[in-house]
């Protein structure tokens, strides 16, 4: 993108006009934790509680219609904007309860619920789960109770010194033990992105599901689901220019349909009696409940934004941003925890300035109107790999600029004289 385009790009998202600790113009460096939402946004889901807000898929009247309309389109959207299809996309509150669905899906088949169908999602004693090191708690935890539910065993990769995820043992980690796969395509740590054909195809080979969170790959690269041949995957709204409070479970379709439900009640259930309930096929059957509607649509809206823009030049875009915020390795003292070349990596750089605490580097950027995120960014495994408790992370998207690498590295340039460290 030229100057004039993200110029365009950034009158786009109001909250980036703002400005911060006593006026000074803010300079947005936190997308991995959230990332702020274009006026299209914004407005799909003001205009849907003002023109077409009704239960959805209820549709005795033309609201409901419009308002079902919009729900599925938007299911729709995301589909098309990840590879999937449109019945492939269950709506969650977001990743966490993405992958938190699957887990007890797989709990509730190992408890003989879902029949025969839903007998390969089965573990016990002797099976395994294996996860990386690189994990965000979201797809770390949830894996840690099923185990505990079922008498499974946790397994996982290591992380190599310059942060990607170390396959050099992966026949011995990855078995006829292994039922389940779980991994990150891209660490919200240190931005590698991991070679997921080479772990899907290992997870293949013993008939291993696989579960990716796609968390910090769907905003930021184009992600085609189907041809990365996983079972399942997780992201958020929020991280994608989208609102908060929804997300998407994909599943492939044969997958989902032998899947038992975890969350029950109204919406998908097709006959109920005193004793007994059969269930919608997917993805209603996953869908309990009155869902996110209104947010749903502004996910939606937010893919087909991001998709109209074009993934390739979001990626190419986002990759001269990696390569501008990795040049904070020019400043003596500052040390990055992961890959420090743009290959295979996104924008997302994690950082310990020798001799400050990051909490405190963090106080530094703040007063000068420059947001990041300090601490263990959920993946404190990862931390401890490294030996820290914190890092500071700076994160792009689509609207950020070289002006806004430049500021931080102005910014750091001072942190050390400023504690008197040298
Ligand atoms: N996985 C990764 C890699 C993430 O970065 C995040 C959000 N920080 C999550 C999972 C969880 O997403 P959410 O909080 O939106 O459920």
């Amino acid at each position: 993108m030229g100057s004039r385009e993200l110029a365009a790009v950034r009158a786009d998202f109001p909250l980036l006009g703002r400005t911060v600790r006593g006026g000074q113009p803010l300079v947005y460096l936190d997308s991995a934790a959230t990332s702020q939402k274009p006026n299209v946004v914004l407005e799909a889901e003001v205009d849907f509680y003002e023109q077409r807000n009704a239960a959805v898929h209820r549709g005795a009247h033309q609201l409901a219609e419009e308002a079902t309309e919009a729900f599925e389109g938007a299911r729709s959207a995301v589909a098309s904007f990840v590879g999937a299809d449109d019945d492939e996309i269950v709506w969650t509150s977001g990743a966490t309860a993405a992958i938190n669905l699957v887990t007890y899906a797989l709990s509730n088949a190992t408890a003989g619920r879902g029949g025969e169908a839903a007998a390969r999602f089965r573990l016990g004693p002797g099976d395994e789960i294996v996860v990386t090191e690189a994990e965000h708690h979201a797809n770390l935890v949830p894996w840690q109770e099923l185990c505990a539910r079922t008498g499974a065993t946790l397994r996982w990769f290591g992380v190599t010194d310059d942060g990607r995820l170390d396959l050099s043992d992966v026949d011995a980690v990855i078995t006829d033990r292994t039922k389940v796969v779980a991994f990150g395509h891209v660490s919200n740590v240190t931005g590698a992105v991991a070679p997921v054909a080479e772990i899907v195809e290992a997870a293949r080979r013993v008939g291993a599901l696989t579960v990716l969170d796609a968390c910090q790959s769907v905003p930021h690269l184009p992600v085609d689901l189907h041809a990365l041949g996983v079972d399942f995957a997780a992201f958020s709204a929020h991280k994608m220019l989208g609102p908060t409070g929804v997300g998407a479970l994909y599943g492939r379709r044969e997958l989902l349909e032998a899947m038992p439900p975890v969350t029950t009640g109204g919406s998908m259930v097709e006959v109920v009696t005193m004793t007994e309930t059969t269930y919608m096929p997917p993805p209603q059957r996953f869908e309990a409940g009155t869902q996110m509607v209104a947010q749903a649509v502004g996910m939606g809206v937010a893919a087909q934004w991001l998709g109209d823009l074009g993934m390739d030049r979001v990626a190419a875009h986002e990759r001269r941003l990696a390569a501008e915020l990795l040049r904070i390795t020019e400043i003596p003292g500052v040390r990055v925890i992961g890959p420090t070349d743009t290959t295979d990596r996104v924008a997302v750089v994690s950082f310990v300035v020798d001799g400050v605490h990051s909490h405190d580097v963090n106080q530094v950027l703040d007063d000068q109107g420059i947001a990041i995120r300090v601490g263990h960014h959920c993946a404190q495994p990862l931390h401890r790999r490294f030996g820290l408790a914190a890092t500071a992370r700076a994160s792009a998207s689509v609207y950020t600029g070289v002006e806004d690498a430049a500021a931080l590295r102005e910014a750091l340039a001072g942190v050390r004289t400023f504690f008197g460290v040298e």
